[in-house]
């Protein structure tokens, strides 16, 4: 599938639709406007500056993080999603800034051990409102980083709060407003925050092709039987057979990259052109976004993301390490509700109010909440700690 479209132009200035300062609906509590600092580069700053932040460098993307220095973590995920996101923003004359705020924020409530990780928090909050990761960064976002004197939170702008909240359950958007109404209608959010969602998807699908070739989990003749990877690894052995292995590998993801992104640019803009529209709320009342790649690249970035799912993230070596830590958190979260007393004071004293102010789901929420915010090593550690000091991961 040849991408369409011609290489995206650069013109200064935003669009009459992208996210402006101007327009926006502020924070939750009021703040002054900074000297010489936008409204959305404060947002960036602030989630930068955020312990949760810092946490992802030590949270599983696919491969935890024992298993080498090399691999993806969550942190360098989420700066790949970034720069993505950037570039297509400033294609697109929509708000990088607001962007890149969403992109390093939009994995913050992620468990240790990924999506396995997430899995195993919801299954042990069945009975309690479950566990969603989206929602959860939003919960870090706007509750549990505790840094400012005035509130609970980083107060973020609602639009980056908008972008954040990629997902949501349809009962748990009730209780959260504004920001929940477009999970309950056929709503969107604004361009900045279509952008950093499908950023999110094509940095994955691209990064864990090549974490996975690494790894030696995938190969190359196995990946050559999906059509995006085929197409551009083939012409870049026939023009250097001998060429290092690795360097085969980097230019055949960054042509995949480039194709799936310049279709992304080309196409939102078409479809951008194809309404009139006058502002950011002119998106939000759309039934359907208009970031979207093509339907034949979309077809393709499908299909390797469907053979990522079989063959990567439920191969069977992966699945041994993934399962064994869910088994782990599971436990740690059974004995901390169980026991307040072998979590730290702070988190034990906020189980407790909550428990008193909510009943039995506070509890668990503050203990989900602390088990969430957990790096891979530091739920080893408990683990190994409250059950097994001798227990490791395959
Ligand atoms: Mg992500």
């Amino acid at each position: 599938m040849k991408s369409s479209g011609s290489a995206p132009r650069l013109a200064p200035g935003l669009a009459p639709w992208a996210a402006r300062e101007s327009q926006s609906r502020g924070r939750s509590y009021p703040e002054p406007a900074h000297p010489y600092r936008g409204e959305y580069q404060r947002d960036r700053d602030r989630i930068v500056h955020s312990s949760a932040f810092r946490r992802l460098v030590y949270k599983t993307q696919v491969f935890v993080n024992h298993e080498g220095d090399l691999y993806r973590t969550r942190l360098t995920h989420s700066l790949e999603v970034a720069q993505i996101g950037r570039t297509v923003a400033r294609c697109l004359n929509l708000n990088g800034e607001l962007v890149e705020a969403i992109a390093l924020a939009h994995d913050l409530g992620h468990t240790p051990f990924g999506h396995a990780g997430q899995d195993a928090l919801h299954t042990c909050m069945k009975s309690w409102g479950g566990f969603e990761h989206n929602l959860q960064s939003l919960r870090v976002v706007d509750q549990l980083e505790q840094r400012y004197l005035g509130f609970a939170g980083l107060n973020l702008c609602f639009e980056t709060r908008e972008g954040i909240l990629k997902h949501c359950s349809k009962r748990n958007a009730r209780s959260l407003g504004e920001l929940g109404k477009r999970f309950l209608g056929r709503g969107q959010p604004s361009l900045e925050a279509q952008v950093a969602n499908l950023a999110d998807e094509i940095a994955y699908n691209n990064h864990d092709v090549d974490d996975g070739l690494r790894s030696g989990l995938l190969s190359e003749a196995g990946l050559s039987r999906v059509p995006l990877f085929r197409r551009h690894y083939e012409p870049v052995v026939r023009r250097a057979p001998h060429a290092p292995r690795r360097v085969l590998i980097h230019e055949t993801i960054r042509a995949m990259i480039n194709e799936v992104v310049t279709d992304l640019v080309a196409t939102s803009r078409r479809n951008i052109a194809a309404r009139r529209l006058r502002s950011s709320d002119d998106v939000r009342a759309l039934t359907k976004p208009l970031i979207a790649l093509s339907p034949g690249v979309l077809a393709e970035h499908l299909a390797l993301k469907r053979y990522l799912r079989r063959h990567l993230y439920s191969h069977p070596q992966v699945i041994e390490v993934t399962s064994r830590a869910q088994e782990m958190l599971k436990a740690v979260f059974q004995r901390f509700l169980a026991d307040l007393k072998t979590m730290p004071p702070e988190h034990a004293a906020r189980a407790r109010a909550w428990e008193a102010e909510l009943g039995p789901a506070g509890r668990a929420r503050a203990v989900a909440d602390y088990v969430a915010g957990m790096t891979d090593r530091y739920a080893v550690s408990a683990y190994q700690r409250l059950v097994d000091p001798r227990a490791r991961l395959p």
